[in-house]
């Protein structure tokens, strides 16, 4: 079976994958994102591809419709809102996700057919403020560096970056990098311990937003050492005084570290010539995001670190194409190609080239304010295009309400249930991974083409063909394109007016290029890989700016909330949630909380607890751990009202936003938490999908069907039939044990002599070996021996996994270590645990400390 070459549709550091029909998902060799490497989730894109819960036809109000019906509709309610209401009435929420020729023709149908720019897109909410101060810094928004030069560097510090989690492949060619040349150092500066720590010669546990006060302290360190770079200061930057005297005001301090850790930062960072500083969400996604990124982006200028090899701040983006949205004008405040909406000469350029009727003369609304909008009344048509507000934005249960509050609301996506999809009134089926062509441009601005490698399915449809569909309905000419290589071209063509008026991006080489063989290509194509080796910037005078930014007063409550992402899963979960292997690693909604937080509010691990934010709440499993400084907390973004009760953490989180990029602040909300007193804990196995609806609950794939974790807040007076309506198992016969002393029932539901169900409750969290107890449904194992909960001796627990490839659990790996590995290598040896993607190595060298055996250099 021959193998297409594709791209990864998750993280920004766009791996490219050969991926054939039946599933088989392997890393390319050719691809210099990644030479052959893929994380977990990379490496499980082949179970992401069924048809199970898609959407195939297009909806209205609940009930499938043809397509015609769907689209007319669609465009008779925004052109009547238009017509109404004016252009500023109508919106699109968009997504990194979306391929760049799907983002060019929905942001050409807002700004220059519709004439608004009320087009914005998910990916405000990853780096927004890393684009804000790339324009204040350098002129426009350009990542100046190469994925090359974090494997040259001597320095890498991590900002706000859990690498191994997030970037998985850009931590592992670091870390290899680093074990080639040992010299190398790392330095990890995070609120939080993350599996990223294990790589890093220094940890810094930085108080929250304490990142400014941090960087002008080294700004002040470097001109008082007399470390500067004068002449390049002079030759090539603007603003330095200003910046420097506002720096001198902070005390890095401030930042929670003590002056010993400072003093061997700001050494490190001093004496070591090629540094590259990685920033992402922990950066971004802050009340001051755009003065940290500045803060960052000073300390490379003044010392002339940047546009040359191994050396230059680094943002690294969150999604797949958050960069080619960003080129197309994917942001209510930009324009296409890297141009201004302000600038008339800019608006009147692209509605040249677009030779469309309109244009937006304003900035559109952003993210948190366009829902606000949906909310107060303002936008009468909205349309969701492949992402899940109702989940992903803070306030999660306003924006919730806010979009109910729309007149009319149109969901694209590719599932038929997702929380957004089911306040829509009209749904239609897009074309998904694996089904769709394209491109997408990663992180060091490489693009690398989307092939489809698998026939699209039902009624689907690509999404630039949608948007088209409904542009033409809605009487506009300039969208009868016959193919993504169509609209690649006119982009790629229209990238010259980028040229024209001094801005970085080109693709004008890439113009009739052979589309369907096109090769990854890193712009700016045919010229320097990095940006700024010449000194020049994109400011009318050529030079950079450095901005005068000052620490943030740090916000004072109860707790600070910080949010992120799981090793395993991606965002919503709407696709990494069918992955058994990827469900397996954290299979619930949990929070960190610090050991003396926990004995404070009287909770013991595995307890619940509620995080109850000033709008709304959640409850999620405790999980007590010193990786979380005192007085902090860290929950995961991913799970929705489709696979929980009340797990949704954006619940919790309020809607501040950074002043200047519009970005929400989710990783340093203000919260408070309270234990949840939960009359029973259980623990559920079935054959069938479940759904419990208790106070509650969450619900994960297994090999045999699924599981659930769920709890309640009266216990039940029939245990059995509690079982059965958890289990979604209705027929069969059932067996029951309670035990008097304890109070903790068992219940096995047996149908022809086949396990259909497994419930177990207690008062306490219940403790019963979960993988164990999912390999027994369907078996014929006798009811009794199943209600045990315990593993035979032939049927070892092999405990939650850490390996997701191989599916090695923790039990497994501690007995390995037991039997004497004493190294990752000799456990992968062993047991094959990270001898696949790498992404687990971390927690195997986490395994390997925790048991008191030193890792041994590999
Ligand atoms: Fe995909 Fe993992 Fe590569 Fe990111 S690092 S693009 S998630 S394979």
């Amino acid at each position: 079976m021959s193998c297409v070459k594709t791209t990864c549709p998750y993280c920004g550091v766009g791996c490219g994958v050969l991926a054939q029909p039946d599933g088989t998902i392997k890393g390319d060799p050719d691809h210099p994102a990644n030479l052959g490497r893929l994380c977990s989730k990379g490496s499980a894109l082949g179970e992401t591809i069924d048809l199970d819960g898609r959407l195939l036809a297009p909806q209205i109000l609940g009930r499938d419709a043809g397509w015609n019906d769907a689209l007319d509709l669609v465009a008779k309610k925004f052109s009547a809102a238009i017509r109404e209401y004016g252009p500023d009435s109508v919106a699109f929420y968009v997504s990194g996700q979306l391929l760049t020729e799907d983002y060019y023709v929905a942001n050409k149908l807002m700004k220059g057919y519709i004439g608004s720019a009320n087009i914005d897109t998910n990916s405000r909410l990853c780096m927004a403020s890393s684009v804000a101060g790339h324009k204040r810094a350098f002129g426009t928004d350009t990542v100046p560096g190469t994925y090359e030069d974090l494997e040259e560097a001597d320095l890498i510090v991590l900002v706000g970056s859990n690498l191994a989690w997030c970037h998985p492949v850009l931590y592992q060619r670091i870390s290899a990098a680093k074990a080639a040349r040992p010299q190398m150092k790392v330095v990890n500066i995070d609120p939080r311990i993350t599996a990223t720590s294990d790589l890093a010669d220094l940890h810094l546990q930085i108080k929250g937003d304490g990142d400014v006060a941090l960087f002008n302290g080294l700004l002040t360190h470097l001109a008082a050492t007399d470390q500067l770079n004068a002449s390049y200061l002079d030759a090539h930057v603007n603003g330095f005084e200003a910046a420097l005297q506002s720096a001198a005001k902070d005390d890095p301090v401030e930042s929670g570290l003590t002056p010993d850790q400072i003093a061997a930062f700001y050494a490190l960072w001093a004496g070591t010539e090629k540094t590259v500083t990685i920033y992402s969400q922990g950066v971004n996604q802050s009340l001051s995001g755009t003065d940290k990124v500045n803060a960052i982006l000073n300390c490379h200028l003044a010392t002339g670190r940047i546009g040359r090899p191994g050396m230059g701040p680094f943002s690294v983006t969150g999604q797949p194409n958050a960069m080619g949205g960003r080129e197309v004008g994917g942001l209510a405040n930009m324009l296409a190609n890297h141009l201004d909406i302000e600038n008339p000469d800019h608006r009147d350029a692209v509605q040249g080239v677009w030779n469309s009727p309109t244009i937006c003369t304003k900035p559109g609304l952003k993210a948190v304010d366009l829902f606000k909008a949906c909310a107060d009344g303002t936008i009468k048509a909205l349309w969701v295009m492949s992402t899940n507000p109702a989940v992903s934005l803070p306030d999660a249960d306003g924006v919730a309400e806010a979009i109910k509050n729309v007149p009319f609301t149109v969901v694209t996506d590719i599932m038929a249930k997702t929380d957004t999809g089911d306040l829509a009134d009209v749904l239609l089926p897009a074309a998904g991974w694996g089904e769709k062509n394209g491109t997408v441009t990663n992180s060091e601005r490489r693009i690398s083409r989307q092939r489809a490698f698998l026939p699209v399915p039902g009624a689907a449809r690509p999404d630039w063909q949608i948007i088209c569909d409904v542009a033409q309905r809605m009487g506009f000419d300039g969208f009868a394109y016959q193919s993504p290589a169509e609209i690649f071209d006119e982009y790629a063509a229209t990238t010259a007016l980028s040229q024209q008026f001094g801005k970085d991006l080109d693709l004008t080489e890439m113009q009739g290029a052979d589309y369907e063989n096109l090769r990854p290509a890193q712009w700016p194509v045919g010229k320097n890989a990095r940006f700024f080796a010449d000194g020049q910037f994109y400011h009318p005078d050529g030079k950079a700016r450095m901005i005068a930014v000052s620490a943030p007063v740090l916000r004072t409550g109860k707790f600070h909330l910080n949010t992120g992402r799981n090793r395993d899963q991606w965002h919503t979960m709407t696709r990494t949630g069918k992955s058994q292997r990827l469900g397996a690693h954290l299979a619930e909604p949990y929070v960190e909380i610090h050991p003396e937080d926990a004995q404070a509010i009287n909770v013991d691990t595995a307890e619940l607890v509620t995080i109850i934010g000033p709008k709304g709440r959640g409850i999620f499993r405790a999980l007590i751990s010193e990786k979380v400084a005192q007085g902090t907390l860290f929950a995961p973004l991913h799970w929705t009202r489709q696979l929980s009760a009340a797990g949704v953490i954006n619940s919790a989180v309020e809607t501040g936003v950074d002043p200047v990029s519009g970005q929400p602040a989710t990783k340093c909300a203000q919260v408070d938490i309270q234990k949840c007193e939960a009359a029973w804990y259980g623990f559920a196995v079935s054959a069938q999908p479940m759904q419990p609806s208790r106070p509650y609950h969450a619900i994960a794939k297994t090999s045999t069907g699924w599981q659930a974790e769920c709890a309640g807040m009266k216990t039940p007076s029939d245990w059995e039939r509690e079982a059965r309506n958890i289990t979604n198992t209705k027929t069969g016969s059932a067996a029951v044990m309670q035990d008097a002393t304890t109070g903790d029932v068992r219940v096995a539901i047996i149908e022809n002599d086949e396990i259909q169900a497994l419930f177990f409750a207690s008062t306490e969290p219940v403790i019963v070996a979960r993988q164990h107890a999912s390999t027994l449904i369907g078996s014929d194992v006798a009811s009794l021996a199943a209600l045990a909960g315990r593993t035979a001796a032939d049927m070892p627990d092999p405990g939650a996994t850490v390996c997701a490839c191989f599916n090695v659990g923790v039990n497994t790996l501690r007995d390995a270590i037991g039997q004497g590995a004493t190294s990752v290598a000799a456990l992968g040896e062993a047991t094959c645990a990270g001898t696949n993607c790498g992404s687990c190595k971390p927690e195997l060298a986490a395994l390997l400390a925790q048991f008191q055996i030193p890792v041994a250099a590999e």
